[in-house]
């Protein structure tokens, strides 16, 4: 069996430092808010070159924890719209929903799979605060174009970099281009943590100053409380873990391009679509996503070949039951592309030997 990721493997790379970064945490007998969790903040800020770095719990906390230091900072206001991808994972739009902010849905550019300036100007009304655009699979959003148009109508922006890590644009990395950079630490996710973690990278001292206490209780210094936060800490443990694994993050990202440019470049049938790819440095390759009208078949061909597949996303956000006041609207691009995509395997981990076996039995496929 080809797996879709093996975690195992990923982790087991640096099964030693992972271990030593786990006895340093418990020799130390501090857990939370403590030094390995300054660490990775300054490096992950380093690695992003951004000013500041706000480790949280999780990405989810990373996007909402943003939007509501905006409200807490008088920028935004319950009502205010937020512009987001009709594609994205339910994630962004918890978000958005959490604050009593109104997000409005925009259809994304179907090769790329990402929002673009010119769907977005369409959206635009006297409501909208905030450009939430997410860069989803791995590749960046065009946001030289989206960050013109944000100045034009003095928007604030919060990228959704959960997918992201180290895609640029130009050298400049996903999580700078907007206000802030919201990203996840997730076991799967390209920079991924042993358990839920979360980070926001900011340039913006202010908001820095007000998610820090935010995340802990609205709270600057023990006792005081300026906000009513929350609990949301990246502990020394996950912090310890990502240091490590920051560490050999590009390497892994140039695993996954050698892997990328074998799919693109040798994937031949007439019933599979490849994705679109701006650039080599815009793309880190969360997942490689093709397209194809026969995704049940070719789903379960690849399973009977012993090849994991999955697929992101089944459902859109607008018809799911959490959001049921949607499930009329119409986003006919959202929409064909739930029922056509399918995310063949793709990790650091995979050999290349399984990476022909994926691509001759793909071409195969009749
Ligand atoms: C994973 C993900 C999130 C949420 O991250 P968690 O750490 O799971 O909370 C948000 N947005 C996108 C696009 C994601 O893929």
């Amino acid at each position: 069996m080809i797996p879709f990721l093996d975690l195992k493997a990923v982790n087991g790379q640096y099964a030693n430092e992972l271990k030593e970064a786990a006895s340093r945490v418990i020799d130390s007998g501090w857990y939370i808010m403590g030094d390995e969790l300054k660490s990775f903040e300054a490096e992950f800020a380093t690695y992003c070159d951004a000013d500041y770095c706000i480790g949280v719990a999780n990405g989810l906390d990373a996007l909402t924890l943003t939007l509501r230091a905006w409200k807490e900072l008088g920028r935004i206001k319950e009502g205010d719209e937020v512009i987001v991808p009709s594609n994205t994972y339910i994630a962004s739009i918890l978000s958005i929903t959490e604050n009593k902010l109104t997000p409005v849905l925009v259809e994304p550019d179907p090769q790329t799979f990402n929002i673009t300036a010119d769907n977005i100007r369409e959206k635009l009304t006297s409501k909208t605060r905030v450009l939430l655009p997410v860069h989803l699979y791995g590749q960046i959003s065009e946001m030289d174009n989206i960050m013109s148009l944000a100045r034009e109508h003095n928007l604030l922006v919060l990228e959704d970099c959960a997918q992201s890590h180290g895609a640029s644009i130009e050298g400049k990395k996903a999580g700078v281009w907007g206000d802030a950079g919201a990203f996840s630490f997730y076991p799967g996710k390209n920079l991924g943590a042993l358990g839920d973690a979360g980070a926001i990278v900011t340039n913006d001292k202010e908001l820095f100053d007000v998610i820090t206490a935010l995340r802990n209780y609205g709270s600057h210094e023990k006792y005081r409380n300026q906000f009513q936060g929350v609990n949301s800490r990246l502990d020394e443990m996950q912090a310890a873990f990502l240091r490590v694994k920051l560490r050999h993050l590009d390497s892994e990202t140039e695993k996954r391009r050698v892997i990328a440019n074998s799919y693109l470049n040798n994937i031949k049938n007439n019933k599979i679509e490849l994705p679109a790819v701006k650039d080599r440095e815009q793309h880190v390759w969360h997942l490689f996503v093709i397209k194809t009208p026969d995704r049940i078949a070719l789903q379960s061909y690849l399973t009977e070949l012993g090849i994991q597949t999955l697929i992101h996303y089944p459902i859109p956000p607008h018809k799911q039951d959490a959001y049921r006041n949607w499930n009329d609207m119409r986003f006919p691009i959202s929409e064909e592309l739930h029922s056509c995509v399918l995310s063949i395997p793709m990790g650091p981990m995979l050999h290349e030997y399984e990476v022909n076996k994926i691509i001759s039995a793909i071409n195969n496929f009749a």
